[in-house]
């Protein structure tokens, strides 16, 4: 018997197999929309200004890759600081966060996960249903329990708010709540400035562990607007995780940069929590990568290019924004009736559609258009070139 024998084929990711799915259709129209990732105008995944000419610096007087800081690059995580809670931020002053850099923001989730295991093994994690496809996986792999609370409401295209504060309402003491900070996934509906206040209140009242995942700053409203949340927490007084992915904001995604940050309540706390999470580090891989990190770094402490990143930012925030109100005009064009206003209230790259998987069917069988079966579909790669095809093909599933 071999030992591999008893090994089981896992299933195949879901949005892994779409795009294997894509990739061998022959339709000449074909269109991708289940990818996360933002692609420009002319449907390519863009190299921002700020990280060639960060690049080119770089290149210009290279160096030899000794190998990081257990907690990276320091300056990085002084700009990541900055961007998540503020440069000017009383608890930055007073030491009381401790930020390492992550292998992307899946990193960053990760060693939270595996740091809050060590701290509260038995603790329940509640994730929003629905939510990214990897925050189940991902903690349940870190040795906890999962299970979700209300979120999207398919009647009202909206969320339910309701059944999400009374999930967490009865959730014990010590539970850990996933929140997405802005620009959710999949769903693209976020919580009102006031529903987070009510949020904090309960996570607060109850003794919950607030985990904020903030993979999209700065594609909903704006890098503060996005972050507004965070300022809600700190206000609060309550310790809580945040984990910080600059994949789709700096379209870095294979460079792997991303951050955790964990607000304590004294700096003495914050020392000893940076010090577990470093052995979460080391053990795990021993320390970060280099290169995308320190691009990064560069284009925030460097004025000129940071503000060349806040206008792309800006930039593809906006084209996001553009294709929303012109797939909504699309599809009424094509006699659509029905009340879309709810694709325009959607923050960030994704869209539910409200279309059923039936339908999502049917968009890839009949017109080559591919979006997951959810119905979530990646505005962040429409263009003024394939949009009419989309809008053709989901009008005629919507008729
Ligand atoms: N959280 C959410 C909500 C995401 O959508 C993603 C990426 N799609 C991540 C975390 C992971 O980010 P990264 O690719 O930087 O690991």
């Amino acid at each position: 018997m071999s030992l591999f024998a008893a090994v089981e084929m896992a299933p195949r990711d879901p949005i892994l197999g779409l795009n294997e799915q894509f990739n061998a259709d022959t339709n000449p129209g074909k269109v991708n929309l289940g990818v996360g990732v933002y692609y420009d105008e002319n449907g390519k995944l863009p190299l921002l200004k700020c990280v060639a000419q960060a690049e080119a610096a770089l290149q210009a007087d290279p160096k030899a890759r000794g190998y990081l800081p257990i907690d990276g690059i320091a300056a990085y995580d002084k700009a990541v600081q900055g961007l998540v809670f503020g440069a000017d931020s009383a608890i930055l002053a007073a030491k009381r966060v401790a930020t390492v850099q992550a292998i992307g923001g899946t990193g960053g989730l990760k060693i939270g996960a595996d740091f809050l295991k060590r701290l509260n093994p038995n603790a329940l994690v509640l994730i929003s249903d629905p939510s990214w496809e990897n925050h189940r996986a991902l903690f349940t792999n870190a040795g906890f329990k999962v299970d979700a609370y209300p979120y999207y409401d398919a009647a009202k295209r909206g969320i339910n708010f309701d059944g999400m504060l009374t999930a967490l309402n009865a959730a014990q003491a010590g539970t850990i709540v996933v929140l997405h900070a802005c620009c959710h996934n999949p769903t693209g509906y976020d919580l009102t400035p006031a529903q987070w206040d009510q949020i904090v209140a309960t996570v607060k009242a109850r003794g919950l562990v607030p985990f904020l995942d903030m993979a999209y700053q700065g594609f909903g409203e704006g890098i503060a607007q996005d972050g507004a949340v965070i300022q809600q927490f700190v206000a609060s007084g309550l310790d809580f995780f945040v984990s910080t992915s600059f994949s789709k904001s700096f379209s870095l995604y294979g460079e792997r940069v991303g951050g955790l940050s964990v607000v304590c309540a004294t700096a003495e706390e914050t020392a000893k929590v940076l010090s577990q999470l470093k052995i979460v580090i080391r053990t795990n891989y021993s320390n970060p990568p280099t290169h995308g990190a320190q691009v990064v770094a560069n284009v925030l402490s460097t004025p000129a290019l940071r503000a060349l990143w806040e206008e792309e930012l800006a930039g593809m925030r906006l084209r996001i924004r553009a294709m929303r109100v012109a797939l909504v005009e699309a599809l009424q064009k094509a006699g659509v009736t029905q009340d879309l206003s709810f694709v325009t209230r959607q923050k960030g790259m994704f869209s539910y559609s409200g279309l059923s998987a039936e339908q999502m069917q049917r968009l890839r069988s009949e017109f080559g258009v591919y979006g997951v079966d959810s119905g979530r579909i990646c505005v962040a790669a429409l263009n003024e070139k394939n949009l009419p095809v989309v809008a053709a093909a989901m009008a005629a599933v919507m008729k």
